[in-house]
């Protein structure tokens, strides 16, 4: 069914047109990790002076939805969803969990969309900072059940059934009731492809990146079929300063994997002029690349704002 998505795109500011999508990126709410965990062995001597720190080695971080919206399609898609609402206070007090549940509404609505109308859900992986909202509480403490319960959920299948047996290392990144009740509705579609490879993605204008350094089978959405083009970096590269190939996180399940899959992806970007968007960066949605090989710089900001 094609939905009908009202004119005010048009009048957006802070969109980014890639035909055949406009795209913002909305914080739909942040948290607070271990700057050590974040930047593995980087010293914090240098990636201190950079970030947000609290009094427990925290450093704040954003939890991010790319939005992206083909008006003739009528497609409207969401590319991750944050830490979402199902936390006990002492859980959120922990990792510092603050949600803002009318971000993504609000975003749709200034698009000319409901939050009935998104059609695909992707999941770039299933950790509680990227799944949290993709299920909701009937009531506090009560049901759970899926927060877009007409949309297509896309996530790797291989990744999926990580997901359902974690190693002992990523176990606590991973929490069912984010995700079970997906299954139970039917409404998952896998992807299936060898990892660290690019594959045609469900629809005309998207491509994936599969990558398996931060966590088995990522998928990253790269939309956009011609000059202009946008690569969702996941957790790869989650702010602009993990843009350092060497930069990576404590959490990575195969640290070397990251950086050889961060420099095939800014080979790409620098030789078909990707861009690239981030998902928990407090204050950049996605910037162009500049330069080349271990000498790749962040460029012009895009004006991704939701
Ligand atoms: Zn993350």
């Amino acid at each position: 069914m094609r939905v009908q998505i009202g004119r005010v795109a048009d009048k957006i500011t802070g969109m980014l047109k890639i035909p055949p999508y406009g795209i913002v990126s909305v914080v739909n709410g942040t948290v607070r990790l271990d700057g050590g965990a974040m930047f593995g062995v980087v010293p914090k001597v240098l990636w201190e002076p950079l970030v947000d720190v609290d009094d427990h080695n925290r450093i704040l971080l954003a939890t991010r939805t790319l939005i992206a919206v083909d008006r003739v399609a009528g497609r409207v898609i969401l590319v991750d969803t944050g830490c979402g609402t199902k936390w006990s206070k002492d859980k959120a007090d922990r990792f510092g969990i603050t949600t803002y549940p009318s971000a993504v509404p609000d975003a749709l609505a200034k698009l000319g969309c409901r939050v009935e109308d998104v059609t695909d859900v992707v999941i770039t992986h299933l950790h509680f900072d990227h799944a949290g909202g993709l299920t909701d509480w009937v009531e506090p403490g009560g049901e759970i059940v899926p927060k877009y319960p007409s949309a297509a959920h896309w996530v790797h299948r291989r990744h999926w059934e990580h997901a359902q047996r974690p190693a002992s290392k990523d176990r606590p990144s991973f929490l069912r009731e984010d995700f079970e009740s997906l299954e139970r509705a039917r409404l998952l579609h896998f992807v299936d492809s060898e990892a660290s490879v690019w594959v045609d993605g469900p629809f005309p204008g998207m491509s994936w990146y599969v990558s398996t350094g931060h966590t088995p089978f990522q998928i990253h959405p790269l939309f956009g079929a011609g000059d202009e083009r946008l690569l969702f970096a996941g957790d790869l590269v989650p702010t602009s300063h993990h843009l350092r190939t060497t930069w990576v996180m404590a959490y990575d399940v195969m640290p070397l994997a990251t950086i050889a899959e961060k420099e095939a992806i800014y080979g790409r970007c620098v030789a078909d002029g990707i861009s690239l968007a981030f998902p928990h960066d407090p204050s950049i949605g996605g910037v162009r690349l500049e330069g080349s090989g271990s000498r790749i710089r962040l460029g012009e900001t895009l004006p991704l704002g939701g």
